[in-house]
């Protein structure tokens, strides 16, 4: 192996559909590293033994996609993010030692941030749609945020009422057929449902009830601009894709690998649209 190269890979089953290779490959050929980050398609019952033997094979560090989020909290020394979360998606080693952490809440935040800067001043209320993994994260990131109340709806209420629980009294579970009435205060829409993907059922949440400097955002990115984002710019809003957050989460593992913190550029978000179009 050539001197000073480091790899790192995705593990997923299937790990075929991940963007991760193409997103960190870019930035890798960008700052000129020895390195290379690749596709690992490992099963659920031989994830343990793979992560094992993982340093062995000369990784320096991993992104873990679905189903292996929980196990890979559960084999490893997780940081707060990742524990609170209740799953990893960034793996590295540290003095010998297996960490983790959830990157999907940096990803998120860094994305408002950036698309909607000033969207937390005054964030009295911030619904967020969903209660899986995802939702987690964002649920989490608001909380640390400093959001006064995050209202969680979701199709299965018994879930959403879980985030109460996880995550303490500033969340407020309540019933889907709730949230058209607790629009007007609002000053955050998130989406962390699935609803609105390309193949799935429509988001059926009319915006026009949210107020006026309201921040809606999605966490689906395929399609880009989905129906809940262009209501919402059709309405004036300020919006934020879900294509920013998936960027804006591969970041901290990057540099954490590789000891270079990697840029969110119009560029990259191109070459992964492109790349999205030609599926
Ligand atoms: P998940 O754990 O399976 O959760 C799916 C969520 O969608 C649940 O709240 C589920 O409600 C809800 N849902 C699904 N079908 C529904 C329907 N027909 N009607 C109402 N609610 C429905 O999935 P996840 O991992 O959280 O991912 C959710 C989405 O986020 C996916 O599209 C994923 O690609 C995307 N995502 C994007 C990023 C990013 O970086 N942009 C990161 C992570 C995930 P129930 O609980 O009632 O089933």
């Amino acid at each position: 192996m050539n001197e000073g190269f480091r790899a790192a890979c995705v593990i997923g089953w299937p790990a075929g559909h991940s963007r991760s290779p193409l997103i960190h490959n870019y930035w890798i050929r960008q700052h000129g590293l020895t390195a290379e980050y690749r596709r690992e398609a490992v099963p659920p019952e031989k994830f343990a033994e793979f992560i094992g033997s993982w340093a062995d094979s000369g990784y320096v560090g991993a992104n873990v996609t679905l189903p292996h989020k929980e196990a890979a909290l559960a084999l490893s020394q997780p940081d707060d993010r990742s524990e609170a979360v209740g799953a990893a998606n960034t793996l590295w080693l540290e003095g010998g030692t297996l960490r983790s952490t959830n990157t999907d809440v940096e990803g998120f935040i860094e994305n408002l941030d950036a698309a909607a800067p000033g969207w937390d001043s005054g964030l009295r209320n911030a619904i967020v749609l969903g209660a899986g993994g995802a939702a987690r994260a964002v649920v989490f990131a608001l909380l640390q945020r400093g959001a006064g109340r995050v209202i969680v709806a979701n199709r299965t209420f018994d879930k959403a009422e879980a985030f109460r629980a996880r995550f303490g009294e500033r969340v407020h579970p309540v019933r889907w057929n709730e949230v058209g009435g607790l629009l007007a205060d609002a000053q955050l829409l998130a989406n962390a449902t699935s609803l609105g993907m390309a193949g799935q059922p429509e988001l059926d949440i009319d915006v026009s009830g949210l107020p006026p400097q309201a921040v809606a955002t999605d966490i689906v990115y395929v399609p880009l601009e989905t129906p809940l984002l262009a209501a919402a710019r059709k309405r004036g809003l300020r919006t934020a894709d879900g294509l920013g957050m998936l960027l804006h989460q591969a970041v901290p593992g990057f540099e954490k690998w590789f000891g270079v913190r990697p840029e969110v550029t119009a560029e990259l978000r191109d070459l992964v649209l492109r790349h999205i179009a030609g599926r």
